[in-house]
């Protein structure tokens, strides 16, 4: 599959543009580097690039396509919004409409407050909890994204319970001796950080299923446990749902019966923070929770957050017309089947060629891991073959199938892939699979 034209955008944009890409995890630095592909359009579960090569779609943009590129309902939605004016700076009723709709697809959120994007959101999450508490540090699990504010940019790594190493150069260390790590699915280390730092812990801040060292669900158990340190301790919940809300049914996956929990009660957490799926496609982020909690906003409270962007009636439209169209009966028991089958026919291919591949799948999304034992937290998944995934990407990027480039990124089926897509997907892996098979 030649590529010219966007091996040439890409010497170009490297001269204007810092690395060549507005977010790092575009550039192909994690699969071995070389030019990214520039895509020119989107339409359903497939885009096509700069050369005019078409690619199946399970990027969908890290997480916010799960209707497919440019969805009639949605597309229509945005039209009109930019017909109206696309940002007024006073509030809309738009803006009412969509917050219900939120809160009652996530009965924890009494309050919310719209955002321009995940980071946002779980950054003033954070404020919030440390101005409800009068307390100063949060607990984090590794390997768990929270966007790149300076506290959740630290610290990233997998040792037990890690104090303040900053992921990131320009991050004051007084920033990130506020932030503990402790191992995803590991109650014990929760446990002993709360009894060494618990006087001072504002909030536990969890991806209460994880989408960013792959797909990994809580043990039984877990975010119950959790729930209760926490709480006996004065510190708050904070779930991070920018990935999971809306990602495996309509509502976040607080309130999803996939999660093993004996109430759904014992793993409801005080402030939550969303984005991704709920913009449609647009820009945004928000977050809420308990109303005695979120009163401590500005201007009610004395905790401050705004934006000029925030609300604006582009993203609210886009993301009222989203959340109608996955009101679609059965729509979600779809992308569970479809990727059910993708699932298993990447298993059988990866057997048929004897590679060790473990596949985590949680309904429409699934990740991919180059090993022989389960991936449960951020150590697991480091513990995989970087260079064979790598070489699985290029693979399936030359037969039009796009993942992300990075080996800790999940697949996203979308509404608009069809069987088809999953077969070629699946043909493709195959041939893939038999290159690798020969090459290691
Ligand atoms: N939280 C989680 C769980 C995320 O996955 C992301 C983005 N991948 C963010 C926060 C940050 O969101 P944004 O990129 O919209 O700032």
């Amino acid at each position: 599959m030649a590529k010219p034209r966007s091996e040439a955008l890409y010497a170009e944009a490297l001269q204007h543009i810092v690395g060549g890409v507005n977010s790092p995890s575009r550039s192909f630095k994690a699969v071995g580097g070389g030019s990214p592909v520039f895509m020119k359009r989107g339409q359903g579960a497939h885009f096509w690039d700069e050369d005019g090569n078409r690619y199946i779609d399970y990027l969908a943009a890290y997480g916010p396509i799960i209707l497919g590129h440019a969805h009639p309902h949605v597309t229509e939605a945005i039209c009109r919004a930019a017909e109206n004016g696309t940002l007024y700076g006073t509030p809309t009723e738009l803006e009412i409409q969509f917050a219900k709709m939120i809160k009652e697809a996530t009965p924890s959120l009494d309050k919310v407050r719209f955002v321009n994007s995940g980071t946002e959101a779980v950054m003033t999450t954070i404020r919030v909890a440390r101005a409800y508490t009068n307390r100063n540090k949060i607990i984090k699990f590794a390997g768990c994204y929270h966007g790149h504010s300076d506290l959740v940019l630290v610290a990233a790594g997998s040792g037990p319970s890690t104090l303040g190493i900053p992921d990131s150069a320009g991050i004051p260390m007084s920033i990130a001796n506020e932030v503990i790590t402790v191992p995803y699915n590991d109650l014990e280390a929760l446990q002993a950080a709360l009894e060494r730092w618990g006087d001072d812990v504002a909030a536990v801040m969890v991806e209460p299923i994880v989408g960013n060292f792959g797909m990994v669900m809580p043990k039984p158990g877990f975010l119950e446990g959790l729930c209760a340190a926490a709480r006996s301790n004065g510190s708050l919940v904070i779930y991070d749902e920018v990935i999971t809300a809306f990602r495996f049914h309509y509502g976040a996956a607080q309130t999803f019966d996939g999660i093993q929990a004996p109430s759904l009660s014992a793993i409801q957490p005080d402030l939550t923070a969303i984005g991704k799926i709920i913009g449609g496609g647009l820009p945004i982020g928000g977050y809420g929770g308990r109303k005695h909690i979120m009163e401590q906003v500005a201007p009610l409270g004395p905790a401050y957050q705004a934006g000029t962007m925030a609300g604006n009636p582009a993203s609210i439209s886009a993301g009222i017309a989203c959340l109608q169209a996955l009101q679609e009966p059965g729509l979600y028991n779809r992308l569970d089947a479809l990727t059910a089958n993708l699932a298993e026919g990447l298993a059988a291919a990866a057997r048929e060629h004897g590679i060790a591949l473990t596949i985590n799948r949680i309904r429409g999304a699934l990740s991919t891991h180059f090993c022989d034992h389960p991936v449960t937290n951020y150590a697991e998944a480091q513990d995989t073959d970087g260079e064979q995934f790598a070489l699985f990407f290029r693979l399936m990027l030359e037969q039009g199938i796009c993942l992300a480039p990075s080996k800790y990124e999940a697949w996203f089926v979308t509404a608009a892939h069809t069987e088809e897509d999953i077969a070629t997907t699946v043909a493709a892996a195959k041939r893939a699979f038999a290159v690798i098979a020969q090459r290691h």
